[in-house]
This record gives C-alpha cells, sequence and structure tokens, in this order.
C-alpha cells in the first residue's frame, strides 16, 4: 500500500503531463498556422490524410526534441491509464514519487536511467 502511489498524487501528476502536452500542441498550431494556407481543403475529409497531416503538422511545427517530448507526454499518460504508470520499464521498481513530481514523464528509477545514459556515452 505504501508503495503505490495516491490517487490525489497520480491525479496531480495527470493534470500536469496535460497541461504539458497542451502547451506543446498549442506551439504546433501557432508554428504551422502560416503555413495552412497552402493545404487545400480537400486534404481533412480522408482520414489517413489527416494523419499524414497531422504527422506533417507535427513535423512542422516541433523540434525534434519537442516532438520526443510531447511523444513521452503521451505515453505517460497511456500508463497512466493503464495502471503501470510510475513503474520503471528497466528494472520494473516503483520510480519514486519525488522524481515523478520533477519528470512526470519519467519512465525510469535514477539508477536505470544513469545506466542507459552510460551506455550511449559508451556507444559514441
Ligand atoms: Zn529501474
Amino acid at each position: 500500500m505504501s508503495r503505490r502511489m495516491k490517487k490525489n498524487q497520480l491525479e496531480s501528476l495527470r493534470k500536469m503531463l496535460n497541461e504539458q502536452k497542451q502547451s506543446l500542441l498549442e506551439k504546433v498550431k501557432t508554428n504551422v498556422s502560416s503555413s495552412k494556407e497552402d493545404l487545400p481543403n480537400e486534404v481533412r475529409d480522408s482520414a489517413d490524410a489527416a494523419s499524414d497531416y497531422y504527422e506533417r503538422e507535427l513535423a512542422w511545427g516541433l523540434s525534434e526534441t519537442e516532438r520526443m517530448r510531447l511523444q513521452e507526454v503521451e505515453d505517460a499518460l497511456e500508463r497512466i491509464d493503464g495502471g503501470t504508470y510510475g513503474k520503471c520499464e528497466g528494472c520494473g521498481s516503483q520510480i519514486a514519487p519525488s522524481r515523478l513530481e520533477a519528470l512526470p514523464f519519467a519512465k525510469l528509477c535514477v539508477e536505470c536511467r544513469s545506466k542507459e545514459e552510460q551506455s550511449k556515452k559508451n556507444n559514441f
């Protein structure tokens, strides 16, 4: 019980993640608003084209770091819904709540994170 995150804690992290997601999506809208005029209206009628368009929109509107961040935020929201949030993907242990408050989209505990960074450095 004590190892599980409290419900209100989880809700406040979900709120933080949603706010980050919104601000990233706002950025997309602002950045691409000038390019939108190039796009024919009928493109929006097709679901496939809409999804392509969404990807292009992301590509235009966000830097790679921001796109990765958006992905991380969306993944974290999915983990909250799926009930796996707060669990380290590396070792399966509970990520410290203080770490999640600082980095709500963290997938790895501090130890696994530093191991990962170590191995990345070795690859370079
Ligand atoms: Zn871990």
